[in-house]
């Protein structure tokens, strides 16, 4: 704990008891949005079942060579002897023998439990055998070092009293295993319950740039920052042999005051605020008391609303068929209906129309969080006056929308994609984070899928042109344009300098 304070004060931050969280973690000093924070490598990560076959098991990366296999259990994967050499001195010199005992195991989550639990058990077991050496280790800025990473995991809260009986029995059961693997003389069979316990509430899942999950890790430092359903900050992730053992980024997504609490979200906020708060207590056992969950203001909690808002797709679908819902009548009744909103004077299009094109400003230019919120509170109280008894947006009429803007895009049917798109925009601008990867991802999509659709009319170049300056603009502030991340950033540059092209030929020709 005394090393955690030290290591933390080190980089701006501070950890403070607290009778309700537990802990906060603060920033010491003002942080502007789009900053990284402080990085961390794990205590140990994983691909997840999916991508044992395609990542390095050391590093995680996809290599342009195949991956080469362990010789001796055929069981794991990497990119060359080097993330070999390192696995095998880091834990797979005694779990090799292991695996080749085992033989074929079913690839599920008590397995990603079982496995990380090795790994882990290895490392702190290693680092309790030398602590008197590890002691002299000096906390310093450059990197997060082993004492402070094993100290800190040991500190995590495990709720391990509110746990089910079940649950318990499993996390015995694999302990058990585990315990009788290794030969652990540092740590006791049932302290490694605790650690799985550890586990199901600090662990996090790995995303690539482009949010897919594609990896588990243990991370301490990360773990000791709190949850909010509008958070300030978010987690990217580093991979590659420079990194090795997965780094991952905290990055500011919002200024942030010196004496401000630093919070993540450990769910999607898109959920509903009921969903939020039961799958934060059923996973996290904790009542969200965020600005959005304790806010009786309606028009801040904008999912608490979708529902007295606008009509729900899927409902609407359905009294005018009068007939069995199907996953093919509910695309293309949401493709026409979505075309049709575009061609007539349809309430449902010009909201659309009229929330991206007031939140896009806010987008691309300078405007403080305050005046986001406000212009969302006006938007919400112009909506309202319109249309009472309409339910436009729901998460599942979201989610089924999000499906076939990615089909459309599969087959290149670029107007269904950007109508369904500037749909898909308009709820995620009401439910995330005006910087949040997700909007920037999906400004990218969209105004790809509208330049593929300009035929060289100008508004329609304009308007894309608009809209990619808007996923430039959030995407440096998320992915920032280090670490593996520059790619999509520079992606999203080269479009943009060829739609202005496109735009000053125009002009040229005139
Ligand atoms: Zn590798
Ligand atoms: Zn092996
Ligand atoms: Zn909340």
């Amino acid at each position: 704990m005394q090393c955690t304070s030290e290591f933390l004060t080190l980089h701006g931050l501070s950890l403070e008891e607290n009778p309700t969280t537990y802990r906060t973690l603060k920033t010491l000093k003002h942080i502007s949005k789009g900053s990284t924070i402080i990085t961390s490598p794990s205590l140990a990560c994983f691909p997840i079942p999916s991508m044992v076959n395609i990542r390095c098991n050391n590093c995680l990366e996809i290599p342009i060579e195949p991956l080469k296999t362990c010789s001796r259990c055929h069981k794991t994967f990497y990119c060359n002897v080097k993330c070999q050499k390192l696995a095998w001195s880091a834990h797979h010199k005694i779990l090799c023998p292991i695996y080749k005992k085992e033989g074929n195991k079913v690839l599920d989550n008590d397995y990603m439990d079982e496995e990380m639990l090795r790994r882990v058990a290895l490392r702190i077991e290693k680092y309790l055998k030398k602590k008197t050496y590890y002691e002299t280790e000096t906390v310093s800025l450059t990197g997060l070092n082993e004492k402070v990473n094993c100290e800190t995991f040991l500190t995590l809260m495990s709720h391990r009293e509110k746990r089910t009986p079940e649950q318990l029995e499993k996390f015995k059961a694999i302990a058990k295993n585990v315990f009788s693997d290794l030969d652990l003389q540092n740590i006791t069979q049932d302290e490694l319950i605790t650690y799985l316990c550890r586990f199901s509430c600090n662990n996090f899942n790995l995303d690539d740039s482009q949010l897919f999950p594609f990896g588990e890790g243990t991370y301490s430092i990360g773990s000791l920052i709190n949850h909010s359903c509008r958070p300030n900050a978010i987690m990217m992730y580093s991979i590659g042999q420079q990194t090795s053992s997965g780094l991952q980024i905290l990055r500011s997504i919002e200024n942030i005051k010196a004496g401000e609490e630093i919070t993540i979200s450990y769910i999607d906020v898109a959920m509903s605020r009921t969903s939020r708060q039961k799958l934060l207590n059923e996973k996290y056992f904790f009542k969200c008391q965020c600005s959005r969950c304790s806010s009786d203001n309606v028009s801040i909690d904008i999912t608490e609303e979708e529902r007295k808002v606008l009509v729900n797709i899927e409902q609407l679908t359905k009294m005018r068929n009068n007939e069995e819902i199907n996953e093919k009548n509910i695309k293309d009744l949401l493709i026409s209906q979505m075309q049709q909103n575009q061609m007539t004077n349809d309430p449902i299009s010009s909201i659309i129309s009229n929330i991206i094109i007031t939140l896009l400003p806010h987008l691309t230019e300078e405007t403080s969080k305050s005046d986001y919120i406000q212009t969302l509170e006006v938007l919400f109280n112009k909506i309202h006056t319109t249309i009472t008894n309409q339910n436009f947006f729901t998460t599942s009429s979201l989610s089924s929308a999000t499906k076939h803007f990615y089909d459309r895009i599969d087959l290149q049917q670029w107007r269904e994609s950007w109508i369904l798109g500037r749909y898909i925009l308009t709820i995620y601008l009401l439910i995330y984070p005006r910087f949040h990867p997700i909007i920037g991802l999906h400004l990218f999509s969209l105004a790809k899928c509208m330049w593929n659709d300009t035929y060289k009319d100008k508004d329609k170049i304009v308007e894309s042109y608009e809209i990619i300056k808007a996923a430039k603009k959030t995407l440096e502030i998320t992915h920032g344009d280090g670490f593996e991340n520059r790619m999509i950033v520079t992606q999203v540059m080269d479009l943009a300098t060829n739609m202005q092209t496109e735009l000053t030929e125009i002009e040229r020709k005139k």
